[in-house]
């Protein structure tokens, strides 16, 4: 029988070094894997840390927002694949027991500390920025600050929609949101090249409402006043809904700034 041999790494000064726990492909784009929380790890929901292997000259490490909600004791990413991308190309190919170089300073726009208090908090997502809102989502502290939480991941294929069975059961087996999370917790996955039934990008289903339908209470428009919005996504995503966001009266905010809504590109085209 094949035993495979767990890739392990060199110690590096400035990362430390973490062992794969679990791998989990959604389809030929994207996985998810989980690495060991150093114990001296420490972040806010949201959050994004650099994640690498070792490169030719020094280790080769690429942004990665974490997936799992602060008080995990493992971290959690969701990992775009390249096709020849210089990272994912290689880290696609791990298993449980190898290693990978983790940074030591998480850091990010999308928390909770650079958002006013509100009544609904709307987390608007396109491909892999599904991942820091999967971290929030499972935090229960997101609960005691906002009503409700909603969630819109929007995808080109109906494979895209990674997590879908664990969000669409409104996270209904998790130990610490589930009870909360099934009462404010809502999940809108929406396709935009394949028939599924939601389509179309996400300015489209805030335009025709159809975001604000039951059982999401309140206006059935994003509303300044009570709504916040966290933005995850490709540049155009963030740069459309940013604009029409600043239209309607909401203002970027910052750790230092707290303001009405908060970007944070998935990736740099
Ligand atoms: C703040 C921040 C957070 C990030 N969080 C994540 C994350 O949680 N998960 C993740 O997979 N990536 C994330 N990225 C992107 C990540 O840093 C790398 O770009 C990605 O891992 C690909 O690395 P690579 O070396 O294989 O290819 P790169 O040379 O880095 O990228 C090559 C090209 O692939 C495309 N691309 C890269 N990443 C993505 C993506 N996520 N979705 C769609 N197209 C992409 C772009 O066109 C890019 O120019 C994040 C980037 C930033 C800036």
């Amino acid at each position: 029988m094949y035993v495979r041999t767990p890739q392990l790494i060199p110690d590096h000064p400035a990362f430390a070094t973490s062992d794969v726990r679990w791998v989990r492909h959604w389809n030929e784009h994207l996985f998810s894997f989980a690495i060991s929380r150093p114990a001296s790890f420490r972040f806010r929901s949201g959050e994004f840390v650099m994640i690498g292997l070792p490169g030719e000259a020094r280790p080769l490490m690429r942004a990665y927002s974490i997936a799992s909600p602060a008080y995990a004791d493992e971290l959690e990413f969701l990992s775009i694949k390249v096709p020849d991308g210089p990272l994912t190309g290689r880290l696609q190919t791990i298993h449980a027991g190898d290693q990978v170089y983790l940074g030591r300073k998480p850091t990010g726009t999308l928390v909770c500390d650079a958002l006013l208090p509100g009544s609904r908090l709307f987390l608007f997502s396109t491909g892999t920025g599904l991942a820091p809102f999967l971290s929030l989502a499972r935090d229960p502290d997101i609960y005691d600050r906002f009503a409700q939480i909603i969630l819109v991941h929007c995808v080109r294929r109906v494979s895209d929609l990674a997590y879908r069975d664990e969000l669409t059961a409104q996270l209904a087996g998790d130990p610490l949101v589930g009870d909360q999370a099934l009462l404010q917790f809502h999940y809108i996955p929406t396709c935009t090249r394949e028939p599924f039934h939601t389509s179309g990008r996400i300015g489209a289903l805030i335009e025709d409402a159809r975001l604000f339908g039951p059982p999401i209470g309140g206006t059935r428009a994003l509303d300044p006043a009570t709504d916040r919005v966290m933005l995850c996504g490709s540049t155009g995503m963030i740069r459309d809904l940013g604009a029409m966001l600043e239209s309607i009266g909401f203002d970027e905010g910052s750790n230092a700034n707290p303001g009405r809504f908060v970007i944070e590109r998935a990736f740099v085209d």
